[in-house]
């Protein structure tokens, strides 16, 4: 979905960590590039599992104030679901997401017809729209199935 090289989206981290006098460590970086190859909209914990196995004296802290900067620099995305855990992905062109509410799976997907609705009137009035995104909750396919047997 438009997302750019994962070489290109380490170069621009390290130039907003200069820009913001952070130090290019390691573990940022290493906190960044599993969320670029992860598909599955890890939580703060998931990335902390993850990263673990290859730097085993990072702490989840260290993993929570990366992922906060590097949504403030609009690098990721955070995904608010209903459990009000956080999830993330790096930030990767227009698109929705469906989340099981038994498993907890988040899903991407595409509409294209939503995205190119003005928004109504009220949304005007109230003020500058940056943005908008829809989360349809449910129960998955999977989960479906696992229920009738
Ligand atoms: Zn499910
Ligand atoms: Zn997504």
């Amino acid at each position: 979905m438009g997302c750019l090289a994962v070489d290109k989206r380490l170069a621009d981290f390290e130039d907003i960590c200069r820009e913001k006098g952070l130090k290019i460590t390691h573990q940022r970086l290493e906190i960044y590039r599993e969320l670029l190859s992860a598909t599955d909209h890890p939580s703060v914990e998931a990335v902390f599992q993850r990263v673990r196995q290859r730097i085993p004296t990072i702490s989840i802290d260290t993993v929570y104030r990366t992922l906060a900067m590097l949504e403030q620099s609009g690098m990721i995305h955070r995904i608010q679901t209903m459990e009000g855990l956080a999830r993330y992905e790096s930030e990767c062109g227009l698109h929705h997401h469906l989340i099981c509410n038994k498993c907890h799976e988040v899903v991407d997907f595409t509409w294209e017809l939503f995205d190119s609705l003005e928004p109504p009137p009220a949304v005007k009035s109230w003020g500058v729209s940056q943005g908008k995104n829809i989360v349809i909750t449910g129960v998955c396919q999977q989960c479906l199935e696992r229920e009738q047997k």
